[in-house]
């Protein structure tokens, strides 16, 4: 890679000629108004997620996952990781390789070895989930490594990093969201100025528009690595950057990359482009279809956002929630869906895609209340990102998740991928997932052991939420509020609920709506120490893999997909499935009677190193 001399880099931005576009933007950028001039937006959603620190996650997998992240991303090596930006730029780089995706390496292409494919791609991320994790707990320790970081990593900035870089648009969308977080989460005075240069450094290594793949294989390239860069998923944070700092520099970039030809107008209009297309980045892709409705204001964008999601649900799933098997969106109709059942080991990039899935899910429900979309991550949270593997010193990660018919857990061959970025950004966002709010109360989205804080109409209140679920079928709530006070309480009430769910106050049963598939809504004068009970009425069933493999189905206990244990080949009957019972309320191990003895069912989060199926062959 081309060293670049950081005199170099600052004779750029002090050229008045000769570079006169780049110089005009450099400034544009550089110079800031102050955050007091915000732009205004076209649409602002009437519900919101809370502040980082007003969810707490109280004892359990979650919260355990959170706290492994942070205390794992807290102790890494500051050399390390500004190791491959420090050697581009010329400066003494101290400390031992990162190793994997994360270093330098001029060798790689594409082909056989994925040693230094993206150098330096997930230190944003790195930088974020830190942010994210300072927001939650107000660690100090979190809070100085991210400005230390930060620091450390502005006088590396160049261009020229990015001379002969297979994915600039990739890698400088995951800086500019550490950079942002730095700057919003964790207070650093410093991150917006380095996200100016940053962004500065990258855009003349961008294309003119969003490409898609098929358009970068189209042009000339090096090899095939260069045509997997992700310039459509760049408005998302450049949008959020405007929004912050008020430069219509960074709107004027977001706008050039909205990837509308291909991919948000024929969405907007129902037609599903997803198949062919890589997953995650098309999932990811949808948020900044959400930022372009929220700032911009077009209605297609988030017509786009919710049929792509629709797409997603309807054709791209599997029983879990996860997608694109390979990582590749699928012909509806084709039955790859269930081919890949038994060609594949790589069913969903489990800590992007559950990141990606999250992201767009909060934007959905805020934007159109609609409860469907706290179903779907509930989903993706019990079946995939919360049984995934902890991330291992050297960088060793958890990314598919296996849904083949001999399928195992297993650590992915590269060290340090993108899921070792965004799983410590989607456990910090397990928080803010949990729970929203409007003007006139608050939305309860996900079950799960926490304690919410908040104020609503001058009183101060807190929800402290203790449950089991989804493996016991009920949860409690209970309020402590400094005075009476009236709010609406919205719970959502899954879709796959049965007629026996209940809901009590204080022991007694509150008549109200409780239609499967829409947050249940009680509003009253509520008092201290109010306890709120739901109980949840949750099925057994089965799902096909698809419709062209009708016989091969999941077992599914409400949103929890369980799997076989240590299966035999031995066939298997719908009935015998649907007698599968909990060993206990509460357990994590089910069992059903076969033909050929008891078959031992498990969730994902429960699956160590045993051999597993997660769809069933039946016979009848
Ligand atoms: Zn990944």
């Amino acid at each position: 890679m081309k060293k670049c001399s950081r005199r170099k880099f600052l004779s750029l931005g002090a050229a008045a000629t000769g570079a006169a576009l780049v110089h005009t933007s450099l400034a544009a950028i550089a110079s800031p108004p102050a955050a007091s001039t915000a732009p205004a937006v076209a649409n602002t959603p009437a519900i919101h997620t809370f502040d980082y620190n007003q969810v707490e996650l109280l004892e359990g997998p979650m919260r355990q996952q959170f706290d492994t992240n942070h205390a794992f991303f807290l102790k890494l090596d500051e050399d390390s990781l500004l190791k491959p930006f420090r050697q581009s730029a010329g400066m003494k780089a101290p400390g031992e390789d990162m190793g994997g995706w994360y270093d330098i390496d001029p060798a790689f292409n594409g082909r056989g070895s994925f040693h230094g494919f993206v150098p330096g791609h997930s230190f944003g991320q790195y930088l974020s989930g830190l942010s994210r994790a300072y927001a939650v707990t107000g660690s100090k320790p979190t809070q100085e490594k991210v400005q230390r970081l930060v620091q450390q990593f502005a006088p590396t900035v160049c261009s020229a990093f990015y001379d002969n870089y297979h994915l600039p648009a990739y890698t400088y969308d995951k800086t500019s969201c550490g950079l942002i977080d730095a700057h919003r989460l964790a207070g650093d005075r410093q991150a917006l100025a380095v996200l100016a240069s940053a962004t500065e450094a990258v855009v003349p290594h961008l294309p003119e528009k969003a490409l898609s793949r098929k358009e970068q294989y189209a042009r000339p390239h090096k090899d095939d690595a260069y045509c997997w860069d992700e310039t459509y998923t760049l408005p998302e944070n450049l949008f959020l950057a405007y929004r912050l700092s008020g430069n219509p520099r960074y709107r004027e970039l977001a706008t050039r990359f909205i990837e509308d030809d291909l991919y948000f107008d024929p969405l907007s209009r129902g037609e599903n482009v997803l198949p062919g297309e890589h997953a995650y980045s098309h999932v990811n892709a949808f948020s900044s279809a959400m930022q372009a409705y929220l700032v911009l204001g077009n209605p297609k964008h988030l017509q786009a956002a919710k049929k792509g999601f629709d797409f997603l649900r309807s054709t791209q799933s599997f029983a879990t929630g996860g997608w694109g098997p390979d990582e590749l969106f699928r012909v509806p109709g084709s039955g790859e869906i269930g081919a890949s059942l038994s060609k594949s080991h790589a069913g969903f990039e489990t800590p992007c895609g559950a990141y990606g899935h999250f992201k767009i899910g909060r934007y959905l429900l805020a934007t159109t209340g609609d409860s469907r979309y706290g179903d779907s991550m509930e989903s993706v949270l019990y079946n995939t990102i919360l049984g995934a593997k902890p991330l291992k010193e050297d960088g060793t990660s958890f990314y598919y998740s296996d849904y083949n018919m001999q399928a195992s857990k297993t650590y992915h061959p590269d060290k340090w991928p993108c899921c070792s970025g965004t799983f410590p950004q989607i456990t910090a966002d397990y928080g803010i997932s949990s729970y929203f709010r409007d003007t006139d109360g608050i939305y309860v989205n996900l079950y799960v052991p926490s304690r919410l804080t908040w104020s609503q109409h001058g009183a101060n209140l807190s929800l402290t939420q203790r449950t089991q679920y989804p493996h016991a079928a009920h949860t409690e709530l209970e309020l402590k509020t400094d005075r009476d006070t009236a709010f609406a309480l919205r719970l959502r009430i899954p879709a796959w609920t049965g007629p026996g769910t209940a809901l009590s106050i204080n022991g007694q049963r509150v008549k109200t709506d409780l239609a499967p598939g829409r947050f249940a809504s009680v509003t009253r004068n509520w008092k201290n120490g109010d306890r709120i009970a739901l109980e949840f009425d949750i099925p057994l069933t089965l799902q096909q893999v698809d419709p062209q493999h009708p016989n091969l189905v999941a077992l599914q206990h409400g949103s929890v997909a369980l799997f076989a244990i240590s299966p035999q080949a031995t066939p298997l009957t719908r009935t015998s499935l649907l007698s599968a019972r909990q060993l206990s309320s509460g357990s994590l191990d089910w069992e059903a009677a076969t033909d050929a003895g008891k078959l031992a069912f498990r969730p994902f989060q429960a699956i160590g190193e045993e051999q597993y199926r997660l769809y069933q062959e039946v016979v009848i």
